[in-house]
């Protein structure tokens, strides 16, 4: 039985206020992890927050971008993932290379703390920040939808290494705000079910098991309406006219020189890590398109 891959799913407790998602990522995941050598807990770190930037876009109301971005002073500088409506997620991690990383998620960071931004393609910005300061990912994410939003969320985030290549998922279960005393609640009893249930889902069955299954598995005794299932891939929208774009801030002379010493300018997306070079001939015609739109401009 093939499972479909690199899909979001959703649902909903039609008797209850609940709804919910699931993602499970394999090439898109396999994507970021290729662009760079990073090491095991980074790629766990990198595929849960992946995961998690899929259950946040699937919450959004508008078109635009998620950023969920990890700052710290710790082992762990910075990782950040973007995710678009339409479910195009692209990413990157930056971390001490000079030490051993730890083996566990809060002793990576280091007055870390999880910027989570939407921007709406028309409209405001809105970012909300929470601090790395549980165990896991999930609860720091849970965290952010009580503060942020007011709304009681549970969230499962995981990932997986084997013979099969690497996965990463996650699932959400939050409740559908109607007054709200019933979302913010800490008691609720429905929910509080519905999450007791949702924790005895096993990795295994989360990445090997198709969507219906989970849910049957999980919440037989419910009724849960499946919605059509979103697609998701990894795409960065760099490009070589993007970057020769930027060098026209640094002066000819300076690109040339660099040329001259080392063959080429290189650029790197810090997204996807495509290189992109520059001769000496590119230099010229990235300084003379520089010329062209000044004369424009005066
Ligand atoms: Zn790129």
């Amino acid at each position: 039985m093939t499972v479909e891959q690199d899909k979001l799913d959703r649902f909903l407790f039609e008797d209850r206020n609940v709804r919910g998602e699931l993602v499970k990522l394999r090439d898109s995941y396999k994507a970021i992890l290729d662009s760079y050598k990073y090491p095991p807990i980074i790629q766990d770190l990198l595929g849960e927050l992946m995961a998690a930037a899929c259950l946040l876009t699937a919450t959004l109301k508008f078109k635009g971008e998620v950023s969920l971005q990890i700052q710290s002073e710790g082992l762990v500088k910075y990782v950040v993932i973007n995710g678009t409506h339409d479910q195009k997620l692209r990413g990157v991690a930056r971390w001490n290379e000079q030490f051993k990383l730890p083996s566990t998620f809060s002793a990576l960071f280091s007055k870390g703390f999880l910027a989570i931004t939407l921007a709406p393609e028309e409209g405001e910005r809105y970012q909300g920040i929470v601090a790395l300061d549980k165990e896991t990912l999930a609860e720091c994410l849970e965290d952010y939808f009580l503060q942020s939003e007011q709304l009681l969320t549970k969230v499962s985030l995981k990932t997986q290494r084997n013979d099969d290549g690497v996965s990463a998922g996650g699932m959400l279960l939050q409740v559908i705000p109607e007054t709200s005393e019933t979302s913010q609640a800490h008691e609720n009893s429905d929910f509080d079910h519905l999450g007791y249930l949702m924790d005895t889902l096993k990795d295994d069955e989360l990445f090997s098991l198709p969507t219906e299954q989970i849910l049957h598995r999980l919440f037989h005794d419910e009724k849960v309406r499946l919605f059509e299932p979103q697609a998701v891939e990894f795409s960065c929208d760099c490009s070589k006219q993007r970057s020769a774009t930027a060098l026209q801030n640094v002066s000819k002379a300076d690109l040339l020189e660099i040329v001259a010493e080392e063959g080429a300018v290189v650029m790197n997306c810090q997204f996807c890590h495509q290189e992109y070079r520059f001769d000496a001939i590119d230099v010229e015609s990235i300084h003379a398109d520089n010329i062209a739109t000044d004369e424009v401009k005066h």
